[in-house]
Formats: C-alpha cells, structure tokens, sequence
C-alpha cells in the first residue's frame, strides 16, 4: 500500500522525487508539472552531475509531437533548438536476401493510406494465394514516396489530409530544452549524486541520501535513473525479465559523422553481419549506430564493420561503445515508486520506441494517480498495461529477425530458427503463411492498437514473403482489382504539396 496515501488524497504534503535527468526524467517532470504543479504538488528533480546521460536516442515515433502538442510547445520553438529533423518511417535495408525485397519503407500512418492501403491489402493477400501481383509495400504509400524524394511531412494549406510523422532529434539538446522548460514551470532541479534509498516499514521508499548526506524525502518517487534502476531495482528489486532469448543483442557502438546538404527524412536501419545499423540525419550531423549482438561477435569485429559501412578509417574519429540490458520489469509501479525510462525497461531501438514507452508510461500513471486509490487492483491494472505494450513492441520487433532470410553469420541463421516466439507472434505469424487476412488475427488478438495491419503487412510483405517467384500464376482481372497506375497517379499528385526537407526548415528557422 502507499504508505501516505492520506496525504496525497488530501494535502498538504505532495512531494514527487524524480531521481535521474535524462530524456525519460524531463519528460516525467513536464508532464507531472502539466497536470500537477497548479494542485499543489511540489516535484523535485535529482539529477547526478558525475554519472551522465545514455546521450543516445534520436527517433520518435509520430507520439512525441502529441508530447510536445500536449505541453504547448510548437516545432518552431523546440526543433531548431535541438537541431531536429521529420521522420516519416523508416528504411529497412538488406533484411531479406529475397530477390526485389532487398530494402522496404515501414512508414508512420497517415489519411491518405484509407485510399491506397486496401490495394496493398488485397494485393498481399492474393500475392500470398500464388497469384503475380505487384505486393512490395513501397508502391502503395505516400510517406514512402515522400521520404524517397527527400521531401518534408509538412503539406502546403490546402491539402485536405493529415500526415502523421516522427522527428530525429539531439537526444542531448532535447534534454537541455526540456529541462529548462520544466523549470519555468516549478521543477526544483537538484544536482547530486544519490548513494542510499531509505525504506520505511511497510517496504515504501521514504528518502533518497546525497552524497553530501543531505537527505531529501518525498511521498512519491520516479526512477529515471537509466539502466542501473537505483530505486526500483536495486532498492525495491522489482524483478527485471530479461528478453535475451528472443532478442539477442545487447550492445552498441555509436558514431556521428557530418551532415549533408540534403536532407533524409527517414531513419534508415542497414542489416549488417551481427546486427544493423542506424543512420538518423540532423541538421547538424548525421547520428548512426550498429546494434549487435555479443555473443556472435567481439566489440572490436563489430567496430570494425561498422566503420567499414560508414567507409570511417579509424584515425578519423572515435566511436562510443555502449551496453545495452534488454528486457522489462515485472512492475513498472511498486510500492510508491514508478520507473520511467531505461529503468523499466528496453527493447532494443529498431523503432525507436523508448520515449513512446515512456510518455505512454508517465500519461497512464497519471491517469491512475488521478483515479485517486492506491490499491494493489489498481496497481496492478496499470503494470499490466504497461507489460502488453512492452510486449506488443517485442513482438513486433522479434518478428523482424525472425523472418530474415539471411544466411551469411550464424547470427542471422541463429535468428530465423528461434523458436522463442511468443503464442501471439506465433498466430500472427502463421495467419500470414496461411495466407489469411491478418487484420483478422490481429482484430481478434486486439493489437492493432500497438501496431496496425499496415505496420505488420509492410514488415512481412517488405521481406518478400511470398511463394517464390516461379510458383506464381499470372494474375487475371479479378486479382488486377485495383489500379496501380491510379494509385501511383494520386500518390504522386498528393507529393506535389510538399516541399523539400530541407527547404522546410530552412523556411522554420527563418532563412
Ligand atoms: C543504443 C541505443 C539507441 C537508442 N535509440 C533510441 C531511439 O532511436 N529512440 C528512442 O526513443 N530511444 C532510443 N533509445 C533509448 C533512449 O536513449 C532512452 O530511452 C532515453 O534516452 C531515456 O534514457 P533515461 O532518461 O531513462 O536514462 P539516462 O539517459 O541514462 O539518464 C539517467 C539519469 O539518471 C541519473 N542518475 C543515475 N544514477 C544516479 C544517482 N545515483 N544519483 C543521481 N542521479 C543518477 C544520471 O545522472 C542521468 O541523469 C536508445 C538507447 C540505446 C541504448
């Protein structure tokens, strides 16, 4: 039970502790700030001047200008501080060896698919009964279209569609704005490192202790403390479920290298030997990353393959190595302390999800908080919901090494043959070599909320799965159902209210 539950429901002691200043506590400290500062609530944020930020982590998905939208914070003012770029999906390279299915385009969703998506649909499903039919995602979609031209999200006034799209960000820069934005809205920002978390009787964390012994208590803590989880792992030992088995890398080696004059507006994620490689363009640099998997390679293999992709010689500058502990705890909210961010957990960043998880994290607890009762039902209600979207994104995730048809490094054989698959990955999964409709399996699974139809259909139809080529029928008037000419013809007409990326933000920032 949260042991001051009195005080909360009624005053006057409302002390929320954030313990941790990186990307996941700002964002924690806004959103609390938003809905709490002007109740009186007093939120303190602790943040270490000596252990640094994870300073990675420079994807969205389309939810952080919900984020941003939500604390009033236009583009205009945040982008151009964090030399931000759009995103509007990301490309998916050399993760099928099959033949015209080498790279496909994952894009965010957006109105303009309700006209195009239905003849991808049916011409994956027919492709799938054996019928010759053109079924690479990349023909169907405007997001595709725009980001292969390098053209911005943002349409001219008079398109009559909305664009949903994600941003690439300096993940550092992002944490200086937020940080200073909470702080004009009431965040007390302490600099110390903690070294003691004290429990009082009934398990409830009571206060955390400064190095210097200043000793700071609240009635409610966030722990945004990054892998190493000071309050809910190492002081609560919320037990942590490690994804090893499914997904099996655990390190990364970073680098930045000098931005171009024009500018992508797609993450693009190159397979390699042992893993894959992002690259994510700012307007200052491009951030790039290879994500591997120790036990199929050594630090050293991995580095040199990664500067071998990025044609980086090693005088040329130094790279980052990085750990990474993947997996989730079991309770994301115990006692009177809910983790946010690296803390709770990390799926590996294919699809840039984190903070994703972390907004959905901060907004479901303060729903929770708000309904006022601190019982375990509700407690409960609200880590389970957490766990189906950690697990929701592993699936989806899982399922991209897990239909690779690469054969080069045990690690990609290893990956296509593991049988670890959750039963829901499995049904999706086998409803799509069954060549059933999948929006069905996922309709009755009730997770097309955490990824829809297209999302799963891209991913699976941009591998090629498929019969092979040489089983196909030709297709007759009833597989031709729809148009692709037509289709090609709308999505190209569409293309023609929006500009360059690069022009965009020029035209942001004023120049
Ligand atoms: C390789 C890699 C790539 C990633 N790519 C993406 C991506 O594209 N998109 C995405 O959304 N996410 C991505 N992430 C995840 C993303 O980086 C994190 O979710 C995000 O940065 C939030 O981190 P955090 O704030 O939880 O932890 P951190 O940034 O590690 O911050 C931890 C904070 O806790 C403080 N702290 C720790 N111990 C103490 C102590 N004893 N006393 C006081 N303070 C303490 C530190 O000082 C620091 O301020 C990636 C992660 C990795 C590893």
């Amino acid at each position: 039970m949260f042991e001051q539950n009195q005080k909360l429901s009624g005053a006057p002691a409302k002390k929320i502790v954030i313990v941790g200043g990186g990307t996941a506590g700002w964002m924690a400290a806004n959103l609390m700030a938003k809905n709490w500062a002007n109740k009186g609530f007093e939120i303190t944020l602790i943040e270490s001047p000596d252990i640094g930020i994870i300073g990675v982590g420079e994807g969205s998905t389309p939810q952080l200008k919900g984020f941003m939208d939500s604390l009033g914070i236009s583009e205009q003012e945040w982008m151009p501080a964090c030399n931000a770029t759009y995103k509007l999906g990301i490309k998916f390279k050399d993760w099928s060896v099959r033949p015209g299915f080498t790279s496909y385009f994952h894009p965010f969703p957006a109105q303009p698919d309700d006209y195009t998506a239905p003849a991808f649909f049916h011409n994956s499903y027919v492709r799938r009964q054996g019928v010759d039919v053109q079924g690479h995602p990349d023909h169907f979609f405007l997001a595709t279209h725009l980001a292969a031209q390098k053209k911005s999200p943002i349409a001219s006034e008079n398109f009559p569609f909305e664009i949903n799209y994600g941003y690439h960000f300096d993940s550092t820069l992002l944490g200086q704005f937020l940080a200073q934005f909470a702080r004009d809205n009431g965040v007390k920002h302490v600099q110390a490192t903690i070294n003691d978390v004290r429990l009082g009787a009934g398990g409830d964390i009571v206060s955390v202790v400064t190095e210097g012994g200043q000793e700071i208590s609240g009635d409610l803590f966030v722990d945004c403390s990054g892998f190493r989880g000071l309050l809910i792992q190492q002081a609560l030992k919320s037990n942590f479920v490690s994804f090893g088995k499914n997904l099996f890398n655990d390190s990364a080696v970073v680098v930045q290298t000098p931005g171009t004059e024009e500018l992508e507006s797609q993450t693009i994620s190159t397979a390699l030997k042992y893993g894959w490689a992002w690259k994510i363009p700012l307007t200052s640099r491009i951030g790039n990353g290879y994500v591997f998997s120790s036990s199929f390679c050594t630090p050293d293999q991995a580095e040199t393959e990664f500067r071998q992709h990025l044609g980086l010689q090693e005088s040329d500058v130094a790279v980052r190595h990085l750990k990474m502990k993947v997996g989730r705890l079991e309770q994301h909210w115990a006692k009177n302390c809910v983790a946010v961010g690296l803390s709770q957990g990390f799926i590996e960043p294919l699809e840039a999800t984190a903070l994703h998880l972390v907004q959905e994290t901060v907004e479901g607890f303060i729903d929770a908080f708000e309904k006022g009762s601190f019982t375990d039902r509700n407690r409960a209600q609200f880590n389970n919901s957490i766990n189906d979207r950690f697990e929701a994104v592993r699936n989806y995730i899982v399922a991209h090494y897990r239909v690779n048809s690469r054969s080069d490094t045990d690690y990609w054989v290893e990956n296509a043959r593991n049988e670890h698959l959750s039963s829901s990955l499995r049904s999706v999964l086998e409803a799509w070599i069954r060549g059933k409709n999948i929006s069905d399996e996922l309709d009755r699974q009730d997770i097309d909320r955490y990824y829809p139809s297209i999302s799963w259909n891209c991913l699976l139809a941009g591998y090629g799965l498929y019969p092979e080529q040489h089983q196909l029928k030709p297709g007759n008037e009833l597989a031709n159902k729809y148009d692709l000419n037509n289709i090609q013809d709308f999505i190209h007409r569409c293309s023609l209210n929006f500009q360059s990326h690069r022009d965009e933000l020029n035209r942001m920032m004023g120049s």
